[in-house]
């Protein structure tokens, strides 16, 4: 089972894990991208999940894993086309969550216009912390992201600079896919991805609500 917690002792399997790309306008000029009328969808399988990991092996598949630091939100109760004003009876609580991806398969990928999954799901792509109650969390939308390898910045970006807040998140998605409780919401990632080496720290925060400290191998 894959499962995350909500503090302080209360655990939910997670089914889906639904990332947002595209979220924050410095990350889309990085990547040469372009701004779209919705928000880009794709997922993770529960099996991307580490939770609280002290190591994360790189995938052997790849020699260019970035790091994409994001608030994720955990869905409570069964969502299908809520709407975007009545977001925050669906979430249960918000943590932090890497989007990790591997840049190279994913640039293929787009070349060739065919699916991430293999660039976005591989196993341990996705560390999470601890989530904190929403009620508990403040204001969601004007917290700091922070993310840095072996001691140096590398993403410091603030959720207040997401294109898409969570409630139209919440009302596009769950359009689409029915959410379940145990669902986690990636939301997007602010400037500064970079890649990431055996040996590394990575340290990352969600300023105030929860953080992740873990070493590379590979
Ligand atoms: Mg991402």
């Amino acid at each position: 089972m894959h499962y995350v917690t909500l503090k302080p002792d209360q655990k939910f399997t997670v089914g889906k894990i639904v990332c947002v790309g595209r979220n924050y306008v410095k990350h889309i000029e990085e990547m040469v991208a372009e701004r779209t009328k919705e928000p880009v969808l794709f997922l993770k399988p529960p099996t991307a999940l580490a939770n609280n990991p002290e190591q994360i092996e790189l995938p052997s598949f790849s020699n260019e894993i970035h790091h994409e630091v994001e608030l994720a939100l955990l869905v409570g109760r069964t969502a299908k086309k809520a709407d975007a004003a009545d977001w925050r009876q669906y979430i249960a609580g918000v943590g932090l969550a890497l989007d990790l991806t591997a840049r190279d398969v994913q640039a293929r990928a787009k070349e060739k216009g065919l699916p991430w999954a293999v660039a976005k799901g591989f196993d341990q792509s996705c560390p999470v912390t601890d989530f904190v109650p929403l009620d508990d969390a403040g204001d969601i939308h004007k917290k700091e992201l922070i993310l840095t390898v072996n001691e140096e910045k590398r993403q410091h970006g603030n959720t207040a600079h997401m294109i898409f807040t969570a409630g139209i998140l919440l009302a596009y998605i769950s359009s689409v896919f029915t959410l379940e409780a145990g669902d986690l919401i990636l939301t997007g990632t602010p400037a500064g991805v970079g890649q990431l080496r055996p040996g590394d720290r990575v340290q990352a925060e969600l300023r105030g609500i929860a953080g992740l400290d873990f070493r590379i191998t590979g």
